[in-house]
C-alpha cells in the first residue's frame, strides 16, 4: 500500500535544526528557531511553572479524562488574559473557550469548525506569514490566498496595501491576523490601524481569526491584547487562537486555547456544542498537565505576579538584544538604516538578508537563519551577540 508514496517536503525550519545539530563548529549559532532562549542559551523553566508543578506533583492527582472543552479554570483564565478580566463579553456569556493542543491545535479546531460553518469561504493570510497558517487552513479544505503585509523598504507593515486588499474581499472571507509580534517579520500595525481593520471587517462582513501566540512579548499582557480588545468592542463575532508555548515556556506541553465571540449567551451554547463535536472526533479531550499548571499559576496572586515578572524579563532581554544588535552593526560600519531592528517586536526580525547571504552565514560562520532572512532575536545572548554582529556586518557589507 505504500509503494507509490512520495516523500513529503521537509519542514524548512525543522530541517534547519537538523543541519545545525550536525554542525561541529563550537561557535555555531541557531537563529532559525522560534523559541526563547535565556542569556545562557537555554530554554528557561519558569520559577512560577516550577512551583505550580511541584505542588501538582505533591498532590498526586488522579488522571481522569478532562471535559471535551478542557479545564474550566484554565479556560476562564485564558479569557481574562485575552479579553480583560472586566470584559462585558465574558460577563454576558458571549465568549466560549476550549483548551487546545497549543496555538496550532487551536487554529486547527477553529479551521475545521469554520469549514463546517462557512464551507465556500476563502482564507486570507498575511504575506508573509507563519508557514503553518497556509498548510493548516488548506488541510481543513479552504483555498488560501494572501493580503499584502510587509514593506521591505521600511521594515514595517504595509498598512495601505493590507487595508486596500481587505476592502476588496467578498463578504464571508476569513482573514487570519497576527494579534501581536508578527511572525516572521516582527512588524506590527498600530492601535489606530487595528481600529481601521475592525471597521473594514464590519463594513465588508469579513470573519476575523486572530492568532495570539506571543501575548506579553511586545509591551505587556494588556497592551499586547489591543487587537482582541478592538474586536471585542466592535460587536462583531470573531475567533481567537492563543498559546502559552512562549509566554510560559511550555512548548512541549502543548497548551493553547480557541476562543470564539458570539452574539449572545444562547448562541454561545449552540456554537460550543458544535466545536465540541470537532474536538471529540479529533482527539476527544485535551491532556491534563499543561493546562492545570497554567491555571494554577494564573489563579494564585503570588505565582501570577512571579510569572508576569519572568515574562517581563524575557521581553526586556529581547529588547536589549535588538538594541545591542543594531548598535553593534552600526559600530561595524553597516550604513543601512537599522532602526527597524528595534522597532520590530517579539521574537523575530526580518533582516532583509537574501537567501544567498543566509547561505554564506551558514557556510562560513555556522550561523543558521531562515532563508527568508528571518532571525530569532531571542536566540541572541551576551556571549554570541558580538560573533553574530561580526558575521552579519561582514555579509551585509560584502
Ligand atoms: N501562530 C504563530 C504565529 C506562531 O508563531 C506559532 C508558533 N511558532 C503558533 C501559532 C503555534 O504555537 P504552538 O507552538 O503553541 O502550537
Amino acid at each position: 500500500i505504500f509503494a507509490a508514496v512520495e516523500m513529503a517536503p521537509r519542514d524548512p525550519i525543522l530541517g534547519l535544526n537538523e543541519a545545525f545539530n550536525a554542525d561541529t563548529r563550537a561557535t555555531k549559532v541557531n537563529l532559525g528557531v522560534g523559541v526563547y532562549y535565556d542569556d545562557n542559551g537555554k530554554i528557561p523553566l519558569l520559577g512560577a511553572v516550577k512551583a505550580a508543578e511541584k505542588a501538582r506533583l505533591e498532590a498526586m492527582p488522579a488522571r481522569g479524562y478532562q471535559p471535551i472543552e478542557g479545564l474550566a479554570a484554565y479556560n476562564n483564565a485564558v479569557q481574562a488574559l485575552l479579553f480583560g478580566k472586566d470584559s462585558a463579553l465574558i460577563a454576558n456569556g458571549q465568549v466560549i473557550t476550549v483548551e487546545a493542543l497549543g496555538g496550532t491545535g487551536a487554529l486547527k479546531v477553529g479551521a475545521d469548525y469554520l469549514k463546517r460553518l462557512n464551507p465556500d469561504a476563502t482564507v486570507y493570510i498575511s504575506d508573509p506569514s507563519w508557514e503553518n497558517h497556509r498548510a493548516l487552513f488548506e488541510s481543513a479544505g479552504f483555498p488560501v490566498d494572501t493580503y499584502p503585509y510587509y514593506d521591505a523598504a521600511t521594515g514595517g507593515a504595509n498598512f495601505a496595501g493590507m487595508k486596500a486588499k481587505l476592502e476588496s474581499l467578498p463578504a464571508g472571507s476569513i482573514i487570519v491576523l497576527h494579534a501581536c509580534c508578527h511572525n516572521p517579520t516582527g512588524a506590527d500595525i498600530t492601535d489606530a490601524q487595528w481600529e481601521e481593520v475592525v471597521a473594514v471587517c464590519r463594513a465588508k462582513g469579513l470573519v476575523a481569526f486572530l492568532d495570539m501566540a506571543y501575548q506579553g512579548f511586545a509591551d505587556g499582557i494588556d497592551a499586547d491584547a489591543v487587537a482582541v480588545r478592538a474586536f471585542s468592542a466592535s460587536g462583531l463575532q470573531f475567533f481567537v487562537s492563543s498559546s502559552f508555548s512562549k509566554s510560559f515556556s511550555l512548548y512541549g506541553e502543548r497548551v493553547g486555547a480557541l476562543s470564539i465571540v458570539t452574539a449572545s449567551k444562547e448562541e454561545s451554547a449552540r456554537v460550543l456544542s458544535q466545536v465540541k463535536r470537532v474536538v471529540r472526533t479529533n482527539y476527544s479531550n485535551p491532556p491534563t498537565h499543561g493546562g492545570a499548571v497554567v491555571a494554577a499559576v494564573l489563579s494564585s496572586p503570588e505565582l501570577r505576579q512571579q510569572w508576569e515578572d519572568e515574562l517581563a524579563g524575557m521581553r526586556v532581554r529581547i529588547r536589549e538584544m535588538r538594541k545591542g544588535l543594531a548598535e553593534r552593526l552600526a559600530a561595524r560600519g553597516v550604513t543601512r538604516d537599522l532602526s527597524f531592528v528595534t522597532r520590530q517586536r517579539g521574537m523575530f526580525s526580518y533582516t532583509g538578508l537574501s537567501a544567498g547571504q543566509v547561505e554564506v552565514l551558514k557556510n562560513e560562520f555556522g550561523i543558521y537563519a531562515v532563508s527568508t532572512g528571518r532571525i530569532c532575536v531571542a536566540a541572541l545572548n551576551s556571549k554570541n551577540i558580538d560573533y553574530v554582529a561580526d558575521a552579519l556586518a561582514t555579509v551585509m557589507k560584502a
